[in-house]
């Protein structure tokens, strides 16, 4: 079983976190520590640690974290200049929270993919 992160405790709202969006599926609020002018995250309301715990029953869950990430980017006026869409996977991928997350990102020009 795995163990519950802080984002569990968001979803449920036991963190009086401000929520952008909330259904039977996904949750979204902004990230602390932003790291472009919108920062917000997209997260299953199911704790999936990884994207490597996926099955094929969260397909639908995983649709529906583009569909609100496509909804909250027009929502921040970000969506005709663009933004990315980010989720890190385990230490390599430089993930810090095993609760899967969908990272939007976006308000400023964000430079190149990948800076190694
Ligand atoms: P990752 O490195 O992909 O696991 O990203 C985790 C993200 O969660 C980081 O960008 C953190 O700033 C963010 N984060 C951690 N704790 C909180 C929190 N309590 N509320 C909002 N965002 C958080």
């Amino acid at each position: 079983m795995a163990e519950e992160t802080i984002f569990s405790k968001i979803i449920r709202q036991e963190i009086p976190t401000p929520l952008l969006y909330q259904d039977d599926l996904v949750t979204a609020f902004r990230d602390i520590a932003p790291q472009a002018e919108s920062h917000i995250l997209i997260v299953p309301n199911k704790l999936i640690p990884t994207v490597n715990d996926l099955e094929q029953d969260d397909e639908l869950t995983m649709g529906r974290m583009f569909t609100v990430a496509k909804q909250l980017a027009k929502q921040e006026g970000i969506d005709e200049n663009g933004y990315r869409l980010i989720m890190n996977c385990n230490q390599h991928g430089g993930q810090e929270v095993y609760h899967i997350h969908m990272h939007l990102v976006g308000g400023q020009p964000l430079g190149k993919m990948l800076n190694l």
